[in-house]
C-alpha cells in the first residue's frame, strides 16, 4: 500500500512548533504542565515514527525488514501511550484527591496492560500487524487498537461529566470538541487506511489544550512579567495536591492607590515592575506572583522564609525611586504556612483577606504579621459568625435593643438609640463590633438595616405612639456606609415608616464620618431627600476621624454624637480635655446639640453638664435593653429621675 502522510507531516510540524514555544515561554511547573509536556513528547514521537515507518514500508526493497519491524513497534508503543497521556491530563484537570486519582489511573492500567501485552506478543503472533516477505499486513487484532483509543475517549467523557462541577465550561467544551474531532479522524482513518491521520487528531488535541488550558499568557502579570493570581492559584493548588509543605509571604504596598494619584499610572507601573524584579530575584522563577495590584506573594520553604523576610525588611527600610522621587514604601508583610494554616485554595484566599483586614487595622504597628493559632481561630470565628448571621437574617432572629438618651436640661430620658443584637446557641452574645464589619463586607448590612428599621417602627407604633406620656420623642438608627451607597435609600426607608404610620420627625438617622469620606455626593443627596421628608440626622462617632468640622459645614446635621473613646480620653488626658472642651464650645456656637456617649459615672455626667452638653448616652443613664425591659426602665426612670437608683 502506498501511504499518504501529508496530514501526518503537517501535524508533526504544528506539534513541533508548540513544543518549541512551550520550552521557550515560562510555564509554571505544575503537575498539569508536566503531564502536558509528556503528552506533547509522546504525540510527537507517535507522529514521527508513523511517518518514518510509512517511508520504510514504501521503500521495503531497500530497508531491511527488521528496521521496519522496529519502526512499527515503536510507533505502536507511542500510540498506546498517547491515549493514556490524554487521559492522564484529564485526570489532572479533574482535581481528584490522591485516592481518587490512584483509582482513576489504575482503572486505565487494565486496558493499557492488555494493549502492551498484545504489542509485546505481536512480533511472535502477529496480533496488530505482521510482515510477510518484507510487506506489512494488519493483524487480526488491528481493530483492538481502534477499540483501545475509543475506550479512552469514552473514559475522558465520563470523567468530564462526573467532574463537571470542577472542570470549567471552557475546558468542558474543549473536551467535547476534541473528542469529536479525534473520533472523526479515527473514523476516516478506519475506511482510508492509506491516508495517515492518527496525528491529526492528536495535534488538534494538543493545540486546543495549549491555547486554552496551558496558555502561558493566562498566568503572567503584564506589568511586572511575573506570575499573576491565576498562576499563584495554580502553583499553590499543585503544592497542596501533592501534600507539600511551604510558606507564603505576602507583601502589600499600602500607599499603592495614593501613588497612582500622585505619580500617575505609568510611573506607578514602572515602580511595580521594579518591585516585581526585586521579588523575582529574591524568590526565584515560578515562586513570585503579583496577586492584587498592590500585593506581591512569594512562595518559599519553611526554613528559608525568615531570612527572606529579613531581607525584604532590609530593602524596604531603604528608598525606592519613582519618577525623580525617592520614597519609602509603607508596606505590610504577612506570613502563612501550609498545610498548617490552610489545605485548600478557598481557605488560602479567606485567610489572606482576613490577614489583610487585620493588617489594615494595624497601621503604625508591627509591619510583619505571621499567622498563629489565635489568628487562625479568629479567621474561623469570623467564618462562623458569617454563617450565624446569614441564618439569623433568614430567620429574622436579629434583635434590636434600645439604649436611653438622657436630656441634661429636662432631666429625663427623651430618646433611644436602636442597636442590633445577635445571639447564638454556641457562641452566645456576639457584639456588633464583630458582626457589623463582617456584614458591611459581605453586604448583609443592608438586610440588617431593613430589619432594625422595621423592628423600630413596630416598637414605636405599638408602645410609643400610643403612649406619649412615656416622653420618647425620637429614635436614633445607625446607617452604615454600604446602606448609604444605595441609590434608593429613600425608597428603602419611607415606605416602612408609612406602613407603621410613624411620623418622619421621630426618626434620627446616624451617619458616620467614614460615610462622609467614602460617599460624600450620595450622602448629600440622601440627606437632602430624606431631610425634605422630615427625617433628621446625627453625626455619629464624632472625634474618631479627622476634619470633623468641615463635614458639619457641608452636611446638614441636627445633632452630633461624641464617641465613647473621646469621652474616655477627656477624662484621662489633659490635652484631649482641652481639645474636646473646645469642640463642645464650637458646637454650642453653631447651635448643634451634642450627645456624649460612654458616660458611666455621676461625676462624668456632672462634668458634661458643666460644659453645657445637652444629652448623655451612657451606662450611667441606662444600658441597651430589649424593648419590654427598656419600656419598664424608662417608665420607672422618668417617674422619679432624681432618686432613680443608679
Ligand atoms: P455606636 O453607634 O457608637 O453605638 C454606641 C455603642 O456604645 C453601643 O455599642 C453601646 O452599647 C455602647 N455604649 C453606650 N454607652 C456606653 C457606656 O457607657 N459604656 C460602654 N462601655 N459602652 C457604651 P454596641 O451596641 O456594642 O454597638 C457597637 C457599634 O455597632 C455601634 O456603635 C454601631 O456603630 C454598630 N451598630 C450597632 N447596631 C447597629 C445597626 O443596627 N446598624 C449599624 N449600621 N451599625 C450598628
Ligand atoms: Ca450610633
Ligand atoms: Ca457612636
Amino acid at each position: 500500500m502506498q501511504y499518504n502522510y501529508s496530514f501526518e507531516a503537517a501535524s508533526l510540524l504544528f506539534m513541533l512548533l508548540i513544543f518549541v514555544h512551550f520550552m521557550v515561554v515560562w510555564q509554571f511547573p505544575t503537575e498539569k504542565t508536566r503531564v502536558f509536556r509528556a503528552l506533547l513528547i509522546v504525540c510527537i514521537g507517535e507522529s514521527a515514527f508513523n511517518i518514518l515507518s510509512s517511508i520504510g514500508l514504501a521503500n521495503a526493497g531497500v530497508v531491511p525488514q527488521i528496521v521496519n519491524e522496529i519502526l512499527a513497534f515503536v510507533f505502536f508503543s507511542f500510540e498506546g501511550l498517547s491515549s493514556l497521556m490524554i487521559y492522564k491530563y484529564m485526570v489532572v484537570i479533574s482535581e481528584l484527591d490522591q485516592r481518587q486519582k490512584k483509582r482513576a489511573v489504575s482503572a486505565a492500567m487494565i486496558p493499557a496492560a492488555f494493549f502492551f501485552i498484545f504489542l509485546l506478543l505481536t512480533p511472535f503472533i502477529g496480533f496488530y500487524y505482521y510482515f510477510q516477505d518484507g510487506v506489512y499486513h494488519q493483524g487480526r487484532g488491528a481493530n483492538f487498537g481502534y477499540f483501545y483509543i475509543m475506550l479512552f475517549f469514552a473514559l475522558n467523557l465520563v470523567m468530564s461529566i462526573a467532574r463537571r462541577k470542577i472542570i470549567n465550561v471552557r475546558e468542558k467544551y474543549i473536551i467535547y470538541f476534541y473528542t469529536a474531532a479525534a473520533l472523526i479522524a479515527i473514523w476516516v482513518q478506519y475506511y482510508h487506511r492509506e491516508i495517515l491521520l492518527t496525528s491529526l487528531g492528536n495535534s488538534v488535541i494538543v493545540i486546543m489544550i495549549y491555547l486554552s488550558m496551558q496558555n502561558p499568557n493566562d498566568y503572567l502579570d503584564t506589568v511586572t512579567g511575573i506570575g499573576n493570581e491565576a498562576a499563584l492559584e495554580l502553583q499553590l493548588k499543585d503544592e497542596l495536591m501533592r501534600d507539600q509543605e511551604g510558606t507564603i509571604i505576602i507583601i502589600r504596598i499600602r500607599q499603592y492607590q495614593q501613588m497612582g494619584m500622585l505619580f500617575g499610572a505609568e510611573n506607578c507601573n514602572m515602580l511595580m515592575a521594579e518591585l516585581g524584579q526585586y521579588f523575582f530575584h529574591l524568590g526565584g522563577k515560578f515562586h513570585v506572583f503579583r496577586s492584587d495590584a498592590d500585593t506581591f506573594v512569594v512562595m518559599t520553604d519553611k526554613d528559608r522564609y525568615q531570612e527572606m523576610v529579613k531581607s525584604v525588611e532590609g530593602r524596604f527600610s531603604e528608598e525606592w525611586k519613582i519618577e525623580e522621587n525617592h520614597i519609602l514604601l509603607d508596606h505590610t508583610v504577612m506570613i502563612m504556612h501550609y498545610p498548617k494554616d490552610f489545605t485548600t485554595i478557598p481557605e488560602f484566599f479567606g485567610i489572606k483577606s482576613y490577614l489583610l483586614s487585620v493588617a489594615s487595622g494595624n497601621v503604625g504597628k508591627e509591619p510583619v504579621i505571621e499567622t498563629d493559632e489565635q489568628m487562625i481561630e479568629g479567621y474561623y470565628r469570623q467564618n462562623q459568625i458569617e454563617m450565624i448571621l446569614e441564618c439569623a437574617l433568614r430567620e429574622r432572629s436579629i434583635q434590636v435593643y434600645y439604649q436611653p438618651i438622657y436630656s441634661l436640661k429636662e432631666k429625663r430620658i427623651v430618646s433611644l438609640e436602636a442597636l442590633a443584637r445577635l445571639f447564638d446557641g454556641e457562641l452566645g452574645y456576639i457584639p456588633p463590633a464583630e458582626f457589623i464589619p463582617i456584614a458591611e463586607k459581605n453586604g448583609d448590612i443592608i438586610r440588617i438595616g431593613e430589619i432594625v428599621l422595621e423592628e423600630c417602627c413596630k416598637f414605636l407604633s405599638k408602645h410609643v405612639l400610643s403612649n406619649m406620656s412615656l416622653g420618647i420623642r425620637s429614635i436614633q438608627i445607625n446607617i452604615s456606609v454600604a446602606q448609604c451607597m444605595q441609590q434608593n435609600l429613600k425608597e428603602a426607608i419611607l415606605p416602612i415608616l408609612q406602613k407603621y404610620h410613624i411620623p418622619t420627625s421621630m426618626i434620627v438617622l446616624e451617619l458616620t464620618e467614614s460615610t462622609a469620606i467614602n460617599a460624600p455626593a450620595l450622602m448629600e443627596h440622601h440627606m437632602k431627600e430624606l431631610g425634605d421628608a422630615g427625617i433628621s440626622f446625627a453625626m455619629d462617632d464624632y472625634g474618631t476621624g479627622n476634619a470633623n468640622c468641615s463635614y458639619l459645614m457641608r452636611f446638614p446635621f441636627q445633632e452630633v454624637k461624641m464617641d465613647r473613646d473621646m469621652t474616655l480620653a477627656y477624662f484621662n488626658n489633659e490635652t484631649a480635655r482641652i481639645v474636646i472642651e473646645n469642640e463642645i464650645r464650637t458646637m454650642q456656637k453653631l447651635g448643634i446639640p451634642m450627645v456624649v456617649e460612654g458616660v458611666e459615672k455621676l461625676e462624668q455626667s456632672e462634668e458634661m453638664e458643666r460644659l453645657g452638653v445637652e444629652y448623655i448616652q451612657g451606662y450611667y443613664y441606662g444600658k441597651p435593653l430589649p424593648e419590654m425591659e427598656c419600656l419598664r426602665y424608662i417608665r420607672n426612670f422618668n417617674s422619679a429621675p432624681e432618686d432613680y437608683g443608679r
